[in-house]
């Protein structure tokens, strides 16, 4: 089935009612290469050098009450990791902004996961990534996944991994390829240790982030977040909070080179990301942090977040 293009401009926002349960998601709909397929036909070539290699890059989006949360720097970010590998997108960034808008439509969904890849490409079974002439590209838009709201209130449990995060000469974690061994490995630590995330340091022991969020401390009422310089996804989750959430509750966030000790140390932990948004951390291994439970100016920056995503998500 071919796709007709979508009328509404790329910010636009989403005007559908939501489809729920399992008949929504049977009959799900996924954008692959131009393509709306029914979710059993969706499928790609196992030639693809994204399934052979994890070769191609990936973003995780949302979309609230019908608005695309930072879609714009969510697709910035997604031509700059298919930039940095050297893979050349196959649509431009509005027509797959537009095709975004159209998968999360024709699904019914206003609150949604939005999940879109770009891989090599069909190729050889070499290496070689320029032997795959056309990239793929797909978008999977479903119902999203949460952590418990009790969580909110009482923290995360959260491990320091013995793995370290990839330097940022091998595989610059600022790319958000489809190889995420070094997280996954560093989750299955967290899974082995009973929680269910796990801080990753560089191979130089600065923290650098968590497997599928951005870290943040608070000490004597400052916050502060290490640096991009550490080696870490540059999250847009931690960008919204250093610079619209934490600035409109008055707190400022210092970026700088910490370590575990800092960690260790803080008054309050939070992590950040698209699917947690701001989430307490209550103990980091054993040692208890703000108590053991979810510290006032946390609470303050995640309450602030809703706010500003519930009302009317910025999709800048
Ligand atoms: N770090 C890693 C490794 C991630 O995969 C993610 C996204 N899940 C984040 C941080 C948070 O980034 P964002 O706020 O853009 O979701």
């Amino acid at each position: 089935m071919s796709t007709t293009p979508c009328a509404e401009s790329p910010m636009a926002p989403i005007a559908k009612p939501a489809a729920s349960g399992a008949t929504a998601q049977a009959t799900r709909k996924i954008w692959i290469d131009g393509e709306l397929i029914d979710r059993e036909h969706a499928t790609v070539s196992v030639f693809d050098h994204g399934f052979l290699y994890g070769d191609g890059c990936f973003e995780g989006i949302r979309a609230y009450n019908g608005r695309i949360f930072k879609l714009q720097s969510h697709l910035e970010r997604m031509y700059r990791s298919a930039e940095k590998l050297r893979l050349t997108p196959r649509y431009p960034m509005a027509e797959v902004a537009q095709a975004m808008r159209q998968t999360v439509n024709v699904n019914g969904l206003r609150d949604a996961y939005i999940r879109l890849v770009f891989s090599r490409g069909v190729g050889t079974l070499g290496l070689n990534p320029f032997q795959c002439p056309v990239s793929g590209t797909v978008i999977i838009a479903d119902s999203i996944e949460l952590y418990p709201p009790a969580l909110y209130e009482s923290g995360l449990k959260v491990i320091v991994a013995d793995r370290p995060r990839i330097p940022i000469k091998c595989l610059d974690p600022a790319i958000k390829s489809l190889n995420y061994l070094n997280n996954i490995m560093a989750k299955v630590e967290a899974i082995d240790a009973g929680v269910l995330e796990a801080i990753m340091l560089n191979t130089e022991g600065f923290v650098s982030e968590c497997t599928g969020d951005n870290l943040f401390i608070v000490k004597d009422g400052k916050v502060s977040t290490p640096s991009v310089d550490a080696g870490m996804l540059h999250g847009i989750t931690r960008r919204f909070v250093i610079d619209d959430v934490a600035p409109a509750c008055g707190i400022p966030v210092e970026e700088r080179m910490m370590r575990i000790e800092d960690v260790f140390a803080a008054d309050e932990v939070f992590l950040t990301g698209t699917a947690a948004e701001v989430i307490g951390v209550s103990h980091v291994g054993e040692t208890p942090i703000s108590g053991g439970t979810v510290g006032p100016i946390t609470h303050k920056l995640s309450d602030e977040f809703r706010r500003r995503v519930s009302e009317n998500a910025p999709e800048d």
